[in-house]
């Protein structure tokens, strides 16, 4: 895997490679090498989406915060009056390649919650198809001890699977996994690839770093499982250089993560096999031979819906004959769907008074009926 071939890359920047210790202040210069790497990335056609932290390292000095462990409300006061410096210190180093930055601050349950979960998708989604670079971190401010991320590797790796994001690169102070702590273990060897996650690899995280500092190696290994569960590939690579896209990309060392095998049709077994279907939707025979072809279901192809969903739950297609012919999960609630049924994108704005989905299930949630890798 290299991040010169992936299509949607998610970064994951830390506080220690953002924040100057001396003057805690952002390193600019640091700063503008990493926007140069993600404006070459992009130049390659692909799509970037950073996960950066610093928010609270950045308003210590300046709230006189600088005792080791804060309180949580201290954190949130610091991460309110942090948060906004962050921001803009990537608008100005994206800006000078005249990229616009665009700040989004998540919780835990935007990532649980299905509804949440669809419309910051979504709404990522239509960022970089805008030519944007998503910046994004956890809503420190709003969010408490239960519904903590807690660390922007977790953070990351749920963005990753949220957008389906084919790596994840960790940046971080060290230049990958090590089967020991290598600063105590001298007989510590570097991984270069790992190929699956087994409960060795797992026991190699070790335990919490102390103080305040929620990464550490552990955190990076849970980031893993969940990436490449969710099909997504995940390296983690040394932060702490200049240009430290642009080294990974010309094959510095690095941990790559392989993703978990098929991880996408494993998600489009899920969608075909287990879920009970809540709805029916019944398309004519043009959109059923568009579904055989790997198009989306779109609403100008439905000619009934029956059942009782909402956004994003799973619902049975099926053809004039009643023969299930696809599942998928529905982009639309049932009333909003028998309200566009039949009719064509480019009206549905009029439709609903709001503008959603062109699809009515999207391909890459859907699996027609004998269908086993997408
Ligand atoms: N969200 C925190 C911040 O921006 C950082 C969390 C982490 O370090 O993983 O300060």
């Amino acid at each position: 895997m290299n991040i010169t071939t992936a299509r949607r890359i998610v970064v994951k920047i830390g506080s220690a490679l953002l924040v100057d210790e001396v003057t805690a202040a952002p390193r600019a210069a640091w700063l503008a090498g990493v926007a140069a790497d993600i404006a070459d990335l992009r130049a390659r056609g692909a799509e970037v989406v950073l996960v950066s932290s610093g928010a609270i390292a950045l308003a210590r000095r300046v709230l006189n915060l600088t005792q080791p462990k804060l309180r949580l409300e201290e954190k949130q006061a610091a991460a309110a009056v942090g948060q906004i410096r962050l921001a803009s210190a990537w608008s100005a180093a994206l800006g000078a390649h005249g990229i616009n930055a665009a700040q989004i601050l998540l919780t835990l349950e935007d990532s649980e919650d299905r509804r949440r979960y669809l419309n910051a998708r979504a709404t990522i989604g239509t960022l970089l198809g805008l030519g944007c670079v998503p910046v994004i971190n956890e809503n420190d401010t709003v969010a408490t001890a239960e519904i903590r991320f807690g660390d922007n590797d977790r953070l990351a790796a749920r963005v990753a699977a949220m957008i389906s994001a084919d790596v994840l690169v960790l940046l971080s102070d060290i230049d990958g996994l090590y089967t020991a702590d290598p600063k105590r273990d001298p007989s510590a060897q570097h991984l270069a690839v790992v190929e699956r996650l087994t409960p060795e690899i797992m026991a190699m995280g070790g335990d919490p770093p102390p103080g305040y500092s929620s990464g550490g190696m552990r955190t990076k290994l849970i980031a893993a499982e969940v990436a490449t569960r969710a099909g997504c590939a995940m390296a983690i690579a040394l932060g702490t250089v200049e240009r430290p896209l642009r080294a990974l990309a010309d094959g510095g060392r690095c941990t790559w993560f392989s993703s978990a095998e098929e991880g996408r049709s494993a998600r489009k077994r899920w969608i075909g096999g287990s879920m009970g279907a809540l709805g029916v939707l019944t398309i004519d025979a043009g959109a059923a031979r568009a579904l055989g072809r790997g198009s989306s279901l779109l609403p100008a192809g439905v000619t009934a819906v029956a059942g009782s969903f909402h956004r994003g739950d799973p619902v049975s297609i099926r053809d004039a004959s009643g023969t299930e012919i696809a599942r998928g999960l529905v982009a639309y609630d049932a009333a909003d769907a028998a309200r566009i049924a039949g009719h064509r994108s480019e009206t549905l704005e009029q439709i609903l008074g709001w503008r959603g989905r062109d699809e009515m299930v999207h391909r890459d949630d859907l699996v027609v009926s004998g269908e086993q890798r997408p």
